[in-house]
């Protein structure tokens, strides 16, 4: 019997109704050949659920989010510097919709995905010899605990302002993220670089300890652990080393966003966040666009890619999600590109029609 996905789809703001519905397009394809019933319910979320509920996300949408196995979600948000939505209090601004559903999924795992295309490896900003060797690295960054979420303050003390910040992380934090970086590993090359800043951070120092006793769980993943400082480098003068990079909150948030750099095409960006069931939200790394907006230019890649994530780690359908990514390399092969991503000799195509390709080129 065909399995059905319960999927809750969040199309939100800007471009993101029409880059979803690419992706339901091409899950709805895949699922005929590869035998699954996507079941989607749509939710409301930022702008879109402002305007029609006047608060950026609620209870009810919550509820609907949390009875669905996955979310995959387009983006919100609009024009900071013109859209209304930016003059209500911070806590009614489409963001603070996005902050209040990870918050209630627990989603504590963040993985952002830079895979370097061949074909498009002319946006890489690296030198011919580093991009020629291409990368496809998987970003796992800790996104509940450490700096961000410490106790801070500013205080005075005779006449001179201070601020703290505290860099807090428990075992079980580090822990059951460690667990999902390896388990990821598995799914791919088999190699972990945990990346930390021991030789000066206690909360490092414990990061390494405990990654160091997840990976006897795991003989067959390779570990290796590189100071926050190396890796930033080694990012730019070997990515292809790097297969699960795994490192806390505020050097995953740095890190993530050199790693996105590096392939030089934001519109194909996938990401996924997990938390420690197979549930996870599923989305393109960049905004909403609302430049471009109902004009069917809109690069879905990263939100097909998305949804082939989501079979991936919250379905386990690994088969499906490696039809999805072939067949979109299938279409950079055969020369056809949106905008963003276009050069010379090649056929641009407008946001459905590439989702129609993708769709037309899954085996
Ligand atoms: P953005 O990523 O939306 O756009 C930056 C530039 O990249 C724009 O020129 C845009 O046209 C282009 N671009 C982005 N995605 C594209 C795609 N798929 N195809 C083709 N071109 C694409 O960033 P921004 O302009 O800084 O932000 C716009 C809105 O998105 C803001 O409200 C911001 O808060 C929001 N935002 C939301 C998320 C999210 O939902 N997770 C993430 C980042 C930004």
């Amino acid at each position: 019997m065909e399995k059905s996905l319960k999927i809750t789809c969040i199309p939100g703001d800007g471009i993101g109704p029409e880059i979803v519905a690419e992706a339901k397009k091409v899950l709805n394809r895949t699922g005929e050949i590869y035998e699954f019933i996507p079941v989607y319910t749509d939710i409301l979320m930022g702008g879109a659920s402002i305007d029609a509920c006047g608060v950026p996300l609620t209870q009810e949408a919550i509820e609907t989010a949390k009875s669905a196995d996955a979310v995959l979600m387009g983006s919100i948000g609009g024009d900071t510097t013109k859209s209304p939505w930016y003059k209500l209090p911070p806590n009614l601004r489409p963001e603070a919709g996005l902050l209040a559903i990870r918050k209630a999924l627990n989603l504590f795992a963040n993985l952002r995905p830079a895979l370097l295309y061949s074909e498009l490896a002319g946006a890489c900003p690296l030198k011919e010899e580093i991009s020629s060797r291409g990368f496809d690295i998987m970003i796992m960054r800790e996104l509940t605990g450490g700096l961000y979420f410490g106790e801070r303050r500013t205080v005075e003390e005779n006449g001179v302002r201070k601020a703290i910040d505290t860099l807090t992380y428990d075992e079980n934090e580090i822990r059951r993220i460690a667990v999902k970086g390896f388990d990821i590993a598995r799914k791919r090359k088999k190699k972990v670089t945990s990346v930390d800043k021991a030789n000066v951070l206690d909360s490092s120092r414990l990061w390494r300890a405990v990654v160091e006793e997840v990976a006897k769980d795991y003989p067959d993943v390779t570990l290796e652990h590189m100071l926050v400082d190396n890796c930033a480098m080694q990012l730019v003068k070997d990515p292809a080393q790097f297969d699960v990079v795994l490192t806390e909150n505020m050097f995953g948030d740095i890190l993530s966003d050199e790693a996105s750099m590096i392939t030089g095409s934001i519109g194909m960006l996938a990401s996924a966040s997990l938390n420690d069931t197979k549930f996870g939200l599923y989305e393109p790394s960049h905004g909403s666009a609302p430049d471009i907006a109902g004009m069917d230019i809109a690069n879905p890649i990263a939100t097909i890619l998305s949804a082939a994530m989501m079979l991936r780690f919250s379905f386990d359908l690994d088969g499906a999600a490696d039809a999805i990514e072939e067949a979109v390399k299938a279409v950079l092969k055969d020369g056809f590109r949106t905008g963003d991503i276009y050069s010379q000799g090649c056929e641009k195509v407008g946001c459905s029609r590439m989702g129609d390709l993708i769709a037309e080129r899954i085996r």
